[in-house]
């Protein structure tokens, strides 16, 4: 029996990439193991979107060497936004990485382990969890300042609607229940393919995806966030009343330095019409503190801003200076780690705050959860307004959509118990 481990750091997109690249490993033959040391083959997914990600990766790397050299035969593969065009530097930097994959570039990989293995999977298609990912757009054509995930994925490119539809429609033929579409911006979905479908287009197509249950999208831009989409999420069944819409910054002299094509006057609009189609709708967004030359009174206006529209969900990181960035170019990274810690303690303590008083009110109602799996035998799983959920049942629950009555909440969670199975889908 030959085995594989996939390490993986990073946004939705690596993860994708990795359930990929495992189920296309699994029809080799491979089987997945926890023990690194029992791999024949390692994969480690790297994100380098902020300094924090990319010292894991060199930490899981470093202590990779001592494996290379007690099992020489053992595969190691590095993958994903670490991996730049200087291929050669990298092999001259990391000496017991066998191959360098760029993100989602599997190919040279997969022909390797194709001549490392002579059996196949008995299981031409591996049963899934009931979700996955699913990724529509790759790239990214914005160049926020800040960010280096265009330099690493490339430019946008969208895969067709005839083939999106057959990759969830064979997800489902495996068990799949609930489908996430991603793009670094999903909203720009279509515009460089041949009859420029867009996103809300593609919902509709897969709206009617049989035994699907759920469908969800991410990450939208605020500059691209079209009102068709919008009525889409109102109008579709299976699309979740759930949007992440990324703000950075609440202050446009901040926007304007990002490069991010918006006001904050725009965003307040968005969001206003966001809920007045889509009336339980849940928001998640991402901000990044400390951005060079970020005033205490410009970190005030985005404190401001999310105490006024009260996100569900708050995605907050102390801004990181990425080489090659415009922003690390053109601005000094000025602002204290200090004081990048105590803003972003500040916007943690507030959105503890409000999470807990939204999921406050869902006590003593009922939610839709699709059961997801396991955990410290509690069964867990999310509600369409993305809530994690934990429930204690005998019962077999996975992958069953079930009405639970919540009997607790906190800013991170829902705990309750199960009312009836809504649906076997
Ligand atoms: N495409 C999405 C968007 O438009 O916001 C998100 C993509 S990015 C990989 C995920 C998050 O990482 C961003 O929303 C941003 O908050 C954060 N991020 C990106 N570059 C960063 C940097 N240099 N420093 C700190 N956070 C960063
Ligand atoms: Fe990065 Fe901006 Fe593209 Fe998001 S939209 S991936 S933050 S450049």
């Amino acid at each position: 029996m030959a085995y594989y481990h996939i390490w993986t750091i990073g946004c939705q997109m690596n993860q994708a990439d990795s359930e990929q690249l495992a189920t296309s490993l699994e029809r080799l033959g491979y089987q997945p193991t926890q023990e690194i040391d029992n791999a024949d083959l390692v994969v480690l997914n790297s994100c380098v979107v902020r300094q924090s990600a990319e010292n894991r990766v060199l930490g899981k790397l470093d202590s990779l060497k001592e494996l290379k050299r007690l099992s020489p035969n053992t595969v190691i593969a590095l993958a994903g936004c670490m991996v730049d065009s200087e291929i050669d530097r990298l092999k001259h930097r990391f000496p017991h990485v066998d191959l360098f994959l760029k993100p989602g570039q599997f190919n040279e990989f997969l022909d390797l382990a194709k001549t490392r293995t002579s059996e196949t999977s008995s299981f031409a298609s591996p049963r899934l969890s009931p979700t996955a990912f699913v990724t529509i757009i790759e790239g990214c054509d914005n160049f926020c300042s800040y960010c280096i995930v265009p330099y690493r994925r490339g430019r946008e490119k969208s895969r067709s609607v005839a083939e999106v539809r057959r990759q969830v429609e064979s997800l489902v033929e495996r068990g799949v229940k609930e489908v996430t579409l991603l793009g670094q911006n999903v909203d720009s979905y279509g515009h460089d393919l041949p009859d420029k479908p867009v996103l809300a287009d593609l919902l509709q197509e897969l709206n009617s995806v049989e035994e699907l249950a759920r469908l969800r999208f991410l990450t939208s831009h605020p500059k691209d966030m079209s009102q068709k989409l919008i009525e889409a999420v109102a109008s579709l069944g299976k699309v979740c009343e759930h949007i992440s819409l990324p703000v950075q910054a609440g202050d446009d002299k901040i926007l304007q330095a990002m490069g991010r094509g918006y006001t904050v006057q725009f965003y307040r609009e968005l969001v206003e019409r966001i809920r007045l189609v889509i009336p339980n709708v849940a928001l998640a967004t991402d901000v990044i503190v400390g951005f060079p030359g970020e005033t205490r009174e410009q970190f005030q206006q985005t404190i401001g801003l999310l105490s006024d529209l009260r996100f569900d969900t708050v995605h907050v990181a102390a801004y990181s200076p990425r080489p090659g960035t415009t922003a690390a170019r053109r601005f000094k990274d000025d602002i204290p780690l200090s004081e990048k810690r105590r803003r972003l303690q500040e916007v943690e303590e507030l959105q503890g705050n409000i999470a807990s008083e939204i999921n406050a009110l869902l006590l003593g109602h009922d939610v839709e959860v699709l059961v997801e799996g396991k955990k410290k035998g509690k069964w867990y799983g999310r509600t369409r307004t993305d809530k994690l959920v934990f429930f204690e049942d005998k019962g077999d629950w996975l992958g069953q959509l079930v009405n639970i009555e919540v009997k607790k909440t906190s800013p991170w969670a829902l705990q309750g118990s199960p009312k009836r199975s809504v649906s076997k889908v």
